[in-house]
This record gives structure tokens, sequence and C-alpha cells, in this order.
């Protein structure tokens, strides 16, 4: 299908990527999924190479190109089923809450850094008993002085054990519900700031996934994002874009699992013929070849509307919903094609098709993406 968002600078920046991602990242994944993490080094190459926060200005390091360089990073790892490198956490979450609400000070002290890939940041939210509904978060960050002190616990944080800084969704004041979360960013080489176990996951195996502990970790009060109080909203607007950035994963992943099937199905032998030449598998992957289109030209839509800031999150929502539930139904019923290498690891179709499994649950999970959705249908009708 022919795409319209892209100029020339974005296709040769593509070219660029690819490259990278073809000499760089797809001859180590297999072991990085072994080691469960992706090592700093290759941060620092990605960093050299363009690929971090490509969407920050150039007074913060950054190139100061449009959103659409980002995505094309997205895309290539996604096509390449790179899923190691948190990159999108560091680039679509970390960077913009801070470009967006940390102080000038903040900002110069951590974003060129995060271009070059020498400092990684990431993002806790989520509690061993809060995700879904994040105002039940504990973690909080007493006001001391001039500091905050912050006690609390975080879960399945990506990039948990990379992490140079982590922006943490704190209470700041534990009576007042969601009015009472703040974002404060929290550096791992504080006193009390302990990375727990890197997590045994069933997919994403290369990306470090953390515990987070804080035990009296006392950061100034500068290090808060915005006003005291203000961080749901904060939180609110930002996951738009993180829904966003995972439908744009999610929508190459389904293309590229496709193209894979079509190639395999068109070669591998079976009674007299190849398994393309059976009516099923021609009809199971046209039937999903028109669905990823449809969500194609969505996904699509909705970066456009992105880039001109007019995205909304119930939009962004209904985006997820559809496309990561594509993706998951996508992986599934090619695998079956593969037979029994499908359920091998060193196949791409096996990988993907365990990696899908997170997109319907983090980020958001689908029933969140309905409730939001239900919550503008009936706000209309009242
Ligand atoms: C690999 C991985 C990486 C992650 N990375 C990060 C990260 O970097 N930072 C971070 O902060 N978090 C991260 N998370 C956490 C992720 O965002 C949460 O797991 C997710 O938001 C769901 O929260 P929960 O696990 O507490 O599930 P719960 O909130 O307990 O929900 C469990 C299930 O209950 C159902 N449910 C919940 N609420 C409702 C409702 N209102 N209506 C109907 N059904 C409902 C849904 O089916 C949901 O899946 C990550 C998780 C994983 C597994």
């Amino acid at each position: 299908m022919k795409r319209t968002l892209f100029s020339t600078d974005h296709n040769i920046f593509r070219d660029a990527v690819r490259s990278f991602v073809r000499t760089e990242l797809s001859p180590y994944h297999a072991e990085w999924e072994h080691q469960k993490i992706v090592p700093r080094e290759v941060w620092r190459k990605a960093g050299e190479a363009g690929l971090l926060c490509c969407n920050l200005p150039e007074e913060y390091g950054g190139p100061g190109a449009d959103w659409l360089f980002d995505v094309v990073v997205i895309e290539e790892l996604a096509y390449a089923g790179i899923s190691g490198p948190g990159f999108m956490v560091h680039s679509e979450m970390v960077a913009p809450y801070i470009l967006a609400w940390g102080s000038e000070d903040m900002k110069r002290a951590w974003l060129p850094k995060m271009v070059s890939g020498e400092a990684i940041g990431a993002v806790g939210m989520t509690e061993p008993g809060a995700g879904s509904d994040l105002k039940e978060l504990r973690t909080r960050a007493i006001r001391d002085g001039d500091d905050y002190v912050i006690n609390g616990q975080k879960v399945y944080i990506s990039n948990g054990q990379n992490c140079d800084f982590v922006l943490l969704a704190c209470k700041t004041d534990p009576q007042a519900g969601a009015k009472g979360v703040s974002i404060i960013l929290a550096e791992a080489s504080r006193e009390g700031f302990v990375k727990g176990r890197n997590l045994d996951k069933i997919g994403l195996k290369a990306q470090d996934t953390s515990e987070l502990f804080f035990a009296d970790v006392r950061v100034p009060v500068v290090n808060r994002l915005g006003d005291e109080g203000k961080g749901f909203g904060m939180l609110m607007t930002k996951l738009a874009q993180e829904r966003l950035t995972q439908a744009v994963r999610s929508i190459c992943v389904a293309e590229a699992a496709i193209d894979w099937t079509v190639a395999y199905t068109s070669e591998r032998k079976a009674f007299g013929g190849t398994l393309s030449d059976f009516q099923n598998t021609q009809f199971v992957l046209a039937q999903l070849a028109a669905e990823t289109s449809a969500l194609r030209i969505f996904t699509d839509w909705s970066i456009a509307e992105h880039v001109k800031g007019e995205l909304t999150p119930v939009d962004a929502a209904k985006l997820k919903l559809l496309v990561t539930d594509l993706h998951t139904k996508v992986v599934d019923q090619c695998l079956q094609f593969f037979g029994g290498y499908g359920y091998m690891s060193e196949y791409p179709i096996a990988r993907a098709y365990i990696d899908a499994r997170i997109t319907r649950i983090a980020g958001g999970a689908a029933e969140i993406m309905k409730q939001i959705i239900a919550r503008d249908l009936f706000a209309q009708k009242n």
C-alpha cells in the first residue's frame, strides 16, 4: 500500500536505520535474549547513528527532526523483529515528559545525554498493587525542606536495570487521590534507590524489566516535573503518545508476519505442491492482509494527527485497542502455517508470537482502552 506520510529525507534516514539494524542489532539479538539485557554500548552506538530521541530540539542536543523520524526508527526495529532495546520508552515516553515539564536545568542535564545514548531513562508508574488503577499507587514523596523523601516500590519497569534515572509517579499528597500524584525524576545513583531483579518474562526476552525499590531516597524538589499534584493529568496526556507508539510498532509486526508467511508458504512443500496452493492458506492470509491494510490507514491517519498535535486520547485508545488485537491475531494465525518450525524460537514468527501478548496489557490494558472509549461515548449522550 502506498503511504504518503514520508518525504525523501525520511526515506534516506530509513535506509540508514535499516542498515544499522542489519549490522548492529539483528546479529546480536539472540545473544541479548539469553543475557536478558541489551548492553549499554548498543545505546551509545544507536545515539551516534541518530536513532534516539530524533524529535528533540537542537538546543537540547537533538536533531530537531519531526516525529516521523521517530516513527521510522520504531518501524524498522519492528519489521526486523528487534524487541530488545528499550528505545521506545526512552525516546517516546521519557524524553517527551522532560521536554514538556522538566526545568531548564533538568533538560540541559539529561536530554543531550539521552540523545547520545550516554544516559538511559525509564518511567515508573506501575506498582505491585496499582497498575490499571494508577490513582491507588503507594510510593510516597514527602516534602522535607528542599527535598522529597521517597519510599515505595515499582514493578515491571522497562529499562529498569540499564536506567540512569526513572520518572517516578509518586503520591506527594497521599490523602488527595489522583490529585496527590506528582512526577519526580529520581537518579539511580541516589542512596536508597535499589534495582531489584531483572524479571523473567515469557517474551521480550532481551529487554530488561525490573522491580525498583526506594528507601528514604532524597531528591531535591527541583527534580519534580511540572506542578505538585499535577502528575496524573500529565500521565493521561502522554499515555496517548505511548499508545500510538505501540500501535505503530504493532501494525508493522503484523505486516512483517504476513510477509514472512507468504514467503514461507510459497516454498514449503506438501501434498505435491506448496502450502500456498491451499485455498485455506490463501484465504486466511487474504483476510489478515485486508484487515491489516484497514488498520494501516487508521495508524497513518493517527500518526499525521499526532504530528499536528491533534490526536485525542480517545482516538489513541481506539487505535491501540484495534491494532494490538489484530497484531496478536495475525501472529497466531501466521504461526500456524509454519507448523513445528513456528514453535522454534529461532524463527522470527515464534518470537513475534510470544512478544505480541504484552501489547494488550502494557501501556493500558485492552479493557482500559474500552473504558476510555465508552466514557467518551456516554459523555456525548449525557
Ligand atoms: C513487559 C512489561 C513492561 C512494562 N513496562 C512498564 C514501564 O516501563 N513502566 C510502568 O510503569 N509499567 C510498565 N509495565 C506495567 C504495565 O503497564 C501494567 O502491567 C499494565 O498497566 C496493567 O497493570 P497491572 O499489571 O497492574 O494489571 P491490573 O491493573 O491488575 O489489571 C489486570 C487485568 O484486569 C483487567 N482490568 C483492569 N482494570 C479493568 C477495568 N477497569 N475494567 C475491566 N477490566 C479491567 C484487565 O484485563 C487487566 O489486564 C510493564 C509491564 C510489562 C509486563
